[in-house]
């Protein structure tokens, strides 16, 4: 897909998690519309089985599977890049432990561009010799070596960079720059550059894994995440005009691959569905513990939870392991069109989620009553901030939302010491307290088994003007932009048009 913008436009950083995301409590909502349909068609009923609710939380908050689980998938299998040979092998053994413990899974295959990290190379030459600590973004390309002078380009506005001399030099971006997913081929193109360093927004030596493309387009120049504390030793040294050189040579490379997510049903009583779903791969520096081994592992503790004391609801129940998340969504870009043909009651979507703390409804106002009244059957363990009512962009929720499918995501709490190490090295298992594992899966195996039995809910999708509602919000078509998700295809429009 052609990218719909310049980059100097894209001034808006990305948040991709839930525990980025401000959270309102569901008053101050500004989101009003009209749902197409009725979405409560009848009254809630006092909940059904809150004795089986009950029996399945207390069990997950004693059970240690979880945990267990998600410790053997990151020291067994290391970081989950998607179609790297940890990935396909985690996605196997997974799929194995599922279908041990007599769940009905299997592996949904699907083609994506896919991007293999070999060994990239940046070095200063200027003013010292010295290997610089980084990491090229997704969809780079193997290049000659080359030397070129740096240019600090501030955080890559239009105004930052109007009057510099870029041409044939190597960018330098300050930690505040724009994101510019998708957008890196047409700076470099504008400014002449050779090749771009973006400057870690955490210090302390870390770097920031993260897609070059959200379409898996090739980045035809090289694109590194440097670590602060190098990029501004650069930055202090050009700014007392002291030239500062690199070298970059990169091998990584894209290719095509076949990966697959891992669906797990359990029929209901009717067809109608509620999809549980979280990205199953990481970047490949650390082991994707918390980004997103949390989803990961909490989602097998469901499947657990189900079999055990659930295994038929009133609703069928759909358990789904993305692939291909970090790279642009991949896997849930694939999984939506397979359930157009289902009536789907709502999407939950679990990404990085430590302890919970909310609900929030994405700016279906429809969901928030359904969602406080769930909240009131969690007794003493009752969600600190209730529930919210805000949409977000940046994981797997909004392929559902523009099907015009429910959305929820959880507000939740990591340590900000764990939370640091985001797409990096020390994203690693030992940074997981068992705690926070038991005590989300809990409240989301709760959760699922609720959306699955509550009588009354219906399943009816959005209209496309009652869905282009939750998407008008400046910030987040900015951020689609730049992810070549916004303006929406006509296709998709026509499609809309014509039911
Ligand atoms: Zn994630």
């Amino acid at each position: 897909m052609k990218q719909a913008t310049s980059p100097q436009s894209n001034l808006l950083g990305y948040s991709l998690h839930s525990l980025f995301q401000p959270l309102h409590r569901a008053k101050s909502n500004l989101l009003g519309y009209f749902v197409a349909g009725v979405v409560l068609a009848a009254p809630l009923c006092a909940h059904p089985v809150q004795e089986v609710q009950d029996a399945i939380v207390a069990d997950v908050l004693a059970d240690d599977t979880a945990y267990e689980f998600l410790g053997h998938l990151c020291d067994d299998h290391g970081g989950r890049l998607t179609g790297s040979p940890g990935n396909n092998a985690a996605l196997v053994d997974t799929l194995h432990q599922l279908q041990a413990m007599g769940v009905d899974a299997h592996l949904q295959t699907f083609k994506m561009p896919g991007w293999v990290r070999l060994e990239d190379e940046a070095v200063m030459v200027a003013p010292i010799q010295r290997k610089l600590r980084a990491v090229t973004l997704s969809y780079v390309q193997p290049h000659a070596p080359f030397e070129a002078d740096v240019v600090y380009l501030g955080d890559g506005s239009a105004k930052a960079v109007e009057d510099l001399d870029t041409e044939g030099k190597i960018g330098l971006l300050a930690p505040n720059a724009a994101q510019l997913r998708g957008g890196y081929n047409e700076m470099a193109e504008a400014l002449g550059l050779k090749g771009i360093l973006r400057t870690c927004r955490v210090n302390g030596g870390q770097l920031l894994c993260r897609t070059g493309s959200f379409q898996g387009e090739p980045i035809h120049v090289p694109v590194y995440c440097i670590t602060q504390e190098e990029g501004r030793w650069m930055q202090r040294s050009l700014a007392r005009g002291k030239p500062v050189r690199v070298s970059l040579h990169t091998r990584s490379y894209s290719k095509e691959i076949e990966t697959a997510n891992i669906v797990a049903t359990f029929p209901g009583k009717t067809k109608d569905t509620v999809i549980i779903g979280g990205h199953f791969d990481s970047w490949d520096l650390g082991q994707g513990a918390i980004d997103n081994g949390l989803g990961t592992a909490q989602l097998f503790g469901v499947a657990k939870a189900l079999q055990t004391h659930a295994r038929e609801n009133l609703r069928t129940v759909e358990l789904v392991w993305f692939n291909g998340e970090e790279q642009g969504l991949w896997g849930s870009r694939m999984h939506v069109p397979t359930i157009l043909d289902r009536p789907i009651t709502a999407m939950v979507n679990l990404d990085m989620v430590g302890f919970p703390k909310s609900l929030n409804a994405l700016g279906f106002a429809d969901l928030v009553p359904v969602l406080e009244a769930f909240d009131a059957t969690l007794g003493e363990r009752q969600l600190d901030d209730g529930v919210a009512n805000v949409n977000w962009f940046g994981s797997d929720h909004t392929p559902y939302q523009l099907a015009g499918i429910r959305a929820i995501t959880f507000g939740a709490f990591i340590e900000p010491d764990v939370v640091r190490y985001y797409h990096d090295f020390g994203d690693t298992f030992d940074k997981i307290d068992p705690k926070m594992i038991a005590e989300s899966t809990a409240t989301i195996a709760a959760l699922t088994y609720y959306l699955a039995n509550v009588e009354g809910l219906d399943a009816s999708r959005l209209d496309r003007a009652a869905m282009l509602a939750l998407f008008d919000d400046e910030r987040i078509k900015q951020r689609m932009l730049s992810s070549g998700l916004w303006p929406l295809a006509d296709d998709e429009a026509d499609a809309e048009a014509a039911k």
